[in-house]
């Protein structure tokens, strides 16, 4: 089944005005839109993905004071900006940004383009960050449709289609772009962003008795906003159990840089796959600690990826050091926080670690 796009646009013509209206009237105050340059918008839209805009707003202002503009961002040292985005999660969106970067100094003079069909070819930019870039910072004709535009259009329509589906986000995106006004398209899109994430909200009742185009949805008229959208629940996660063991010794705890695709370049502890007993734990120890004379059980913690589950336990396991560990980097407190970068998923016992240091935070 698809979308009468024809009759999708007639239908919703009507709606940029008051959705304009509202937003001129009602826009929350973020940095990134009071200061729309093409860099800002592209970096907060980087960062946005998959993160609420409450968590991305003191990341956003550390990010720009560090690396203020594509050069810099071009010549940055991967530990540091990783550091810059720990925490954030989905750590090839820095990668990405910075892959880009490059891409704009050697190909577009350190000015990023101003066109949706060049920032498409950039790695890290798909057809949402593209269409926000082009719109928002220079003005194109184009639509943005994130997962907020998505429900909004869904309900207005009262389309009964999943909105995970990739054919039904590309007949919405054409739908938009037959409503998008030529004047101040980036508001028309913001409109209908912020419209989805404060008044269309998701997961329940959306507030329809303060939205300015409640007399142009179809799923108001028909009682049906707490239905739709419609999205087909996404395939079951993976469980993998770990025991996480941070061994210390002289005020130093033992760090390893992951190899793996996932959270690459980070630095954790000693992380074994499954729950292990004090017993078997002791044989993986025995290399870089040969000696140890206390343990300390640090409880269980959970992390949830895209596509994986990391149910923790963990401990922190004193001693003395060996000089044998070849792969590994002994760092203070000091050193972690100003150089290591290290994954949001062992934040329950990161944050542990200046006591079980003896150092104060
Ligand atoms: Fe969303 Fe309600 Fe407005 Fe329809 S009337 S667009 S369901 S907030």
């Amino acid at each position: 089944m698809n979308i009468d796009i024809d009759a999708a646009v007639n239908a919703l013509r009507g709606t940029a005005a008051p959705l304009s209206d509202w937003y001129a009237a009602n826009a929350r105050s973020m940095p990134w839109r009071d200061d729309p340059t093409p860099y800002h918008v592209w970096l907060s839209e980087i960062m946005l993905q998959q993160t609420r805009v409450e968590a991305v707003r003191g990341y956003y202002d550390r990010f720009l004071e560090a690396i203020p503009g594509v050069k810099v961002l071009a010549e940055a040292e991967e530990q540091a900006l990783l550091k810059l985005w720990e925490g954030l999660g989905y750590y090839s969106r820095a990668r990405n940004l910075q892959k880009a970067a490059r891409v704009v100094m050697e190909r577009h003079n350190g000015a990023l383009p101003r066109k949706y069909e060049v920032l498409l070819s950039l790695p890290g930019i798909g057809e949402y960050t593209a269409g926000a870039i082009a719109s928002i910072a220079f003005g194109e004709q184009v639509p943005a449709v994130d997962g907020n535009v998505l429900r909004v259009l869904s309900r207005l329509l009262a389309s009964e289609l999943d909105i995970r589906e990739q054919a039904v986000k590309r007949q919405l995106r054409q739908v938009v772009r037959g409503i998008i006004p030529a004047e101040r398209p980036g508001d028309f899109n913001q409109a209908l962003m912020e419209l989805g994430a404060v008044v269309c909200i998701p997961n329940g009742q959306p507030l329809c008795g303060q939205c300015p185009v409640s007399g142009y949805c179809w799923a108001w008229e028909l009682g049906r906003t707490g239905k739709l959208p419609v999205k087909k629940a996404k395939k079951k996660r993976r469980v993998e159990r770990r025991t996480v063991i941070y061994l210390i010794s002289r005020g130093k705890v033992l760090l390893f840089q992951r190899k793996a695709r996932l959270l690459h370049g980070m630095y954790e502890p000693l992380n074994l796959m499954g729950y292990f007993s004090q017993q078997e734990m002791i044989g993986y120890m025995a290399s870089a600690m040969p000696l140890q004379t206390k343990m300390v059980p640090l409880g269980a913690a959970k992390h949830i990826f895209t596509h994986v589950e990391w149910r923790m336990t963990g401990y922190a396991v004193y001693g003395e050091a060996s000089e044998a560990v070849s792969d590994g980097i002994w760092a203070d407190w000091e050193e972690i926080r100003e150089h290591y970068p290290i994954p949001a998923a062992y934040s329950a016992y990161t944050k542990q670690l200046p006591k079980l240091l003896c150092v104060e935070d």
